[in-house]
C-alpha cells in the first residue's frame, strides 16, 4: 500500500487588521527577525509592523525584493541571514517574495514566515518554492522538510490590494480541486510525497465550493476596499485551503500547462493565476470532463475576470510553434501532468490547447458574455 501524507504550516492566522498582531506571533518563533518586502508593500505595512514589533522589543530590519524568486535572489537572502545572524525570516508580499524567503530560510537553517499582502496565490502555506528566471520562466520546484512556522494574512490588506491580485488567487485556487480530483482518480503522488489523504481532497473541494459561492461578492468587496464575510471566505480558500489542497491533494495537468506557458514570451506579465486558469480549462478538455462542467467553468471564470481563451494570454491557434513548445514543456518527465489518471503526451496537450479558443468563444457568445480581448505583453 502507498502511504498518504498531509503537510501544513504550524499556525495560520487570518483576519482584518491581523498584521497588528505580527509581533506577538513572531516573538514565539525568533528574537532577531529579518523582513523581506518590496518598497510598495513596505510603504503599506511599515507603520503597523514597526508598532507591533516595538510592543515585543523586536528589532525592525527590512530588505527589498525584486520581481521573481530566482536562484540568485535566494542566495543573496542566505548571505543576509548569515551576516545578520537572523533566526527568522519573514516575507511580506506576493508569492515570489514568499518563495524566495522559504528557500533562503531552508538553506540558512532558520525558521520562515509567510505574510501575504494579497490573496493572490497559494504559495504561502506550502513546504516548497518555485524558482524562476529573471524573465519569469519556470526553472524548478524546491522542496523543504518543513512548512512555514506561521502564515499570517490581514484581510484589510487583501481588500486594499488591486483587484487583479484576488482574481489571480481565485484562478490558482480553482485549479486546486480539479488537480486534486485528477490525482485522486489516478495513482500519482502529491507534492507532499505520498498519496492524497481524504482530508486534503476534502479541503480542495471546500475551496472550490467557497469560491463558487463567494468569489463574485468578494471581488465587489475588494473594489470597495472593504472586508466582508465573502472576502474572508475567498481569502481562506485562496490561501489556506488551496495551499493545503494543492500540496497534499496533488497537482496535475493545470499547473504543468502553466509551467509550459511561462516559456512563451507572449504570456509574460500575466499573473500566476491567469496562466493557471488556461491550464485548468485545458485540463478539463484533456480529461473529457462533462460538457456542462466545462461550460459552467468558462462562464464563471469569465465573470471572475480570468482568461479562458488563448487570445487573453497573447496567443492564438496560429502560434503552432509556441503551442507545441508549451505542450512539450508541460509533459517533460517529472512534471505533475503525469499524475493524471491516464497517460498524457505532448500531442494530447497540444490538441486540447487548440480546442480551448473555440469552446470558450462559443460558450461566451451563447451566454451573453463579452468576447475575449487580446493580451499584449509589454
Ligand atoms: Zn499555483
Amino acid at each position: 500500500m502507498a502511504i498518504s501524507v498531509l503537510l501544513s504550516p504550524s499556525r495560520y492566522v487570518q483576519g482584518k487588521n491581523a498584521l497588528a498582531e505580527l509581533g506577538t506571533y513572531i516573538t514565539k518563533i525568533g528574537k532577531n527577525p529579518v523582513i523581506v518586502a518590496d518598497d510598495v508593500v513596505w510603504g503599506l505595512v511599515e507603520e503597523t509592523v514597526s508598532t507591533s514589533f516595538a510592543g515585543e522589543d523586536l528589532p525592525v530590519k527590512r530588505v527589498g525584493f525584486g520581481k521573481f524568486a530566482t536562484a540568485k535572489a535566494v542566495d543573496e537572502l542566505v548571505e543576509l541571514i548569515e551576516s545578520g545572524s537572523h533566526d527568522v525570516i519573514i516575507a511580506i508580499g506576493g508569492g515570489s517574495a514568499i518563495d524566495a524567503v522559504k528557500a533562503s530560510g531552508f538553506l540558512a537553517d532558520i525558521r520562515w514566515v509567510s505574510v501575504p499582502s494579497a490573496a493572490s496565490s497559494d504559495a504561502p502555506t506550502s513546504a516548497l518554492s518555485v524558482i524562476y528566471t529573471e524573465e519569469g520562466e519556470f526553472v524548478e520546484y524546491r522542496f523543504f522538510p518543513r512548512n512555514p512556522d506561521l502564515v499570517l494574512i490581514d484581510t484589510q490588506l487583501v481588500a486594499n490590494a488591486p483587484v487583479k491580485f484576488l482574481v489571480g488567487g481565485i484562478g490558482d485556487a480553482l485549479a486546486t480541486y480539479l488537480e486534486a480530483r485528477a490525482t485522486w482518480r489516478g495513482q500519482g503522488s502529491t507534492m507532499a510525497g505520498g498519496r492524497p489523504t481524504h482530508s486534503a481532497f476534502a479541503l480542495a473541494k471546500l475551496s472550490w465550493e467557497l469560491l463558487w459561492e463567494n468569489a463574485l461578492p468578494a471581488l465587489d468587496a475588494v473594489r470597495a476596499k472593504t472586508v466582508t464575510p465573502a472576502l474572508e471566505a475567498v481569502t481562506e480558500a485562496n490561501t489556506l485551503l488551496s495551499g493545503l489542497g494543492f500540496e497534499s491533494g496533488g497537482l496535475a495537468a493545470a499547473h504543468a500547462i502553466h509551467n509550459g506557458l511561462t516559456a512563451a514570451p507572449q504570456t509574460h506579465g500575466l499573473t500566476h493565476g491567469q496562466k493557471v486558469n488556461i491550464g485548468s480549462l485545458t485540463q478539463l478538455v484533456l480529461e473529457g470532463a462533462p460538457t456542462q462542467e466545462i461550460e459552467d467553468f468558462i462562464e464563471f471564470t469569465t465573470r471572475v475576470g480570468l482568461p479562458n481563451t488563448l487570445t487573453e494570454i497573447g496567443l492564438s491557434n496560429e502560434n503552432t510553434k509556441e503551442l507545441r513548445a508549451i505542450a512539450e514543456a508541460a509533459t517533460v518527465e517529472g512534471e505533475t501532468i503525469h499524475a493524471m489518471p491516464f497517460p498524457v503526451n505532448a500531442d494530447m496537450v497540444y490538441d486540447a490547447l487548440l480546442a480551448v479558443e473555440g469552446i470558450s468563444r462559443r460558450v461566451r457568445a451563447e451566454r451573453g458574455l463579452p468576447e475575449p480581448e487580446l493580451y499584449v505583453a509589454h
